[in-house]
């Protein structure tokens, strides 16, 4: 079978199987041989990998990926696209269809039967609606990941990796920068697709950490906490936690906390770095032990 990543083969292969695009599974087909080669390179795949790929769509980041590792899991929701997948990945003997639902499929279970239970590398072209479940999901879970090498739209990479105190900073960014290290391998406009997205695209890898960088005594907490901080993202972080429907904090409580954290009283929740998220649910935390639980 040729190579697909070019827009004719794309186009040939679309138009022999009669495939109509279905926008509800977001299907935007990727056409450009830099940016695969991009992908590759930044997922840092080699055969010694077990890679699981996420919506393999007609199989053109599959193909690179069968080259690249030792073996793959590719799990793509719709139906139609398997007898194309089929023959489009009949020369590779390494690659494995599962015709499912990422979201329902237990992928921490591919990782123990496919790769002893060691870290998987998962990489993804994914539908921008099930972007943040899917990466929360996978870090969240069990599931032992190596690193998560994913086009997004451009605005969600920006916000992944994005610092404190700038305007694409929140609770994402935070989320995503407990579990790993973010790096933007490369921007993708959207010429490289068929259909065109209306939104710009950006590769990004997320490389898990082995430990999260700040040390917390409850997590649950701590994202209640930013959670509360960008719901209302020009208050202080003070009206913040007070106003939240999560938390049940006295102003009082949350100034002795503020104060005792080195923060002053008028801070807005954007400026803190994960750290200091840290420190506040601590001793938000000792708290809470001490009159009993504040968290619903
Ligand atoms: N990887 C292909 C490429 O780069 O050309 C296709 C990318 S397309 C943006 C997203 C793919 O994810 C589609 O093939 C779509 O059918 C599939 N998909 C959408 N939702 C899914 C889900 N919940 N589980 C598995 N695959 C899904």
């Amino acid at each position: 079978m040729d190579k697909l990543s070019n827009p004719q083969k794309t186009i040939e292969v679309i138009r022999k199987h009669g495939f109509d695009f279905q926008k509800k599974f977001g299907q935007n087909f990727l056409i450009d041989t830099h940016v695969l080669d991009k992908i590759i390179t930044a997922a840092e795949i080699t055969k010694d990998d077990f890679v699981v790929e996420i919506g393999p769509g007609i199989g053109t980041m599959t193909q690179a990926l069968a080259e690249a590792a030792r073996e793959v899991t590719a799990v793509e929701i719709d139906r139609k696209l398997i007898p194309i997948l089929q023959e489009t990945l009949s020369g590779y003997d390494n690659v494995t269809i599962l015709n499912q639902d990422v979201l329902k499929t237990d992928i921490a279970a591919i990782a123990r039967e496919k790769n002893g239970g060691q870290p998987i590398k998962v990489v993804a072209n994914l539908p921008y609606y099930i972007t943040t479940p899917i990466i929360m999901g996978l870090f969240e879970s069990r599931v032992p990941v190596d690193s998560i090498t994913v086009m997004v739209q451009k605005e969600v990479a920006q916000r992944m990796q994005a610092e404190p105190g700038t305007k694409d900073y929140g609770a994402l960014s935070l989320a995503v920068q407990y579990y790993a290290q973010p790096y933007l391998a490369a921007n993708v406009p959207p010429n490289c697709f068929i259909p065109r997205p209306n939104v710009g695209s950006a590769v990004i890898r997320l490389t898990r950490y082995p430990q999260p960088p700040v040390q917390v005594k409850d997590e649950r907490l701590m994202f209640a906490l930013i959670r509360a901080s960008f719901n209302q993202r020009r208050k202080t972080l003070l009206n913040g936690l007070k106003n939240s429907s999560e938390l049940q904090f006295s102003r009082e409580e949350i100034l002795e906390a503020l104060g005792e954290a080195g923060l002053p009283e008028n801070v807005r929740g954007e400026t803190l770095t994960l750290a200091q998220f840290a420190a506040l649910s601590d001793v938000l935390e000792k708290q809470k032990n001490e009159k009993g639980g504040r968290l619903i």
